[in-house]
């Protein structure tokens, strides 16, 4: 059954929605759940793997992509792609263990962390809207997410000068851009965004109160949080990203 009508269904039955907590049945304009937004659940993810997992009009879209860019000898291979909730909270909290044993306070930590890394319920991965790529037909460098890689005379700068021109009119966006004013992540010419779902679920992710998600999904040093930690993580980390894939 479909959601809307399992809601439908359940309105005509007409009890106790009132009674349910908010988070289950989102506002009827509200398209997308907690669940989606925060990598927890997601009935329009498909594939098998961590490098094919993606949302399924993602997944459409880059294949017209990639035959594109097939047809001018570019590779486009999906390093990573949808990330759970939980590989996300693995990878932090194995950071911010570290990184407090070795004596940084909590919060000296998370900053370390965000350097890098996403908090759990936060990453654009979450979404399957957004997949970090590289050029499968060029020599791989050891490590192949670095900017230097996509510039000068890195492996992928063929990849990553036709992406300039091309990758717009397949719907994608790069999303932690090279201007220099930006703050939050660092640039990564590897990570694109399709911006017809990445969009309206960033509009809907908005609306998430981050204290109360941080708090209810148990994330590692979140009592540490500020709120003017979380202000500014909210505003630099999540909001300032390439204004084109702003609603
Ligand atoms: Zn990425």
């Amino acid at each position: 059954m479909k959601r809307k009508d399992f809601i439908k269904n359940t309105l005509l039955i007409g009890t106790g929605l009132s009674i349910l907590p908010s988070f289950i049945f989102p506002p009827f304009d509200e398209p997308y759940t907690r669940s989606q937004l925060i990598g927890k659940g997601n009935p329009d993810i498909v594939g098998d793997s961590y490098t094919s997992k993606m949302h399924r009009e993602t997944k459409l879209a880059l294949k017209k992509m990639s035959d594109a860019a097939a047809s001018e000898n570019i590779k486009i291979e999906v390093v990573s792609a949808f990330r759970s909730f939980q590989r996300q909270k693995e990878i932090f909290e194995g950071k911010y263990n570290r990184f407090t044993a070795e004596g940084l306070a909590p919060l000296a930590a998370i900053e370390k962390i965000i350097a890098y890394s996403t908090i759990p319920g936060t990453s654009r991965h979450h979404w399957g809207t957004d997949i970090d790529i590289i050029d499968g037909n060029a020599p791989r460098p050891n490590s192949v997410l670095q900017a230097k890689n996509f510039h000068g005379n890195g492996p992928f700068c063929k990849m990553k000068e036709w992406l300039d021109k091309n990758a717009e009119s397949f719907g994608f966006y790069e999303v932690y851009t090279n201007d220099p004013q930006r703050k939050g992540f660092k640039y990564e010419p590897w990570h694109f965004s399709y911006a017809a779902v990445s969009k309206p679920m960033l509009v809907a992710y908005r609306d998430l109160d981050l204290k109360t998600v941080f708090q209810e999904e148990k994330v590692k040093g979140s009592a540490h949080f500020t709120d003017d930690f979380i202000t500014r993580y909210r505003k630099e980390n999540i909001l300032d990203i390439n204004p084109r894939l702003l609603a």
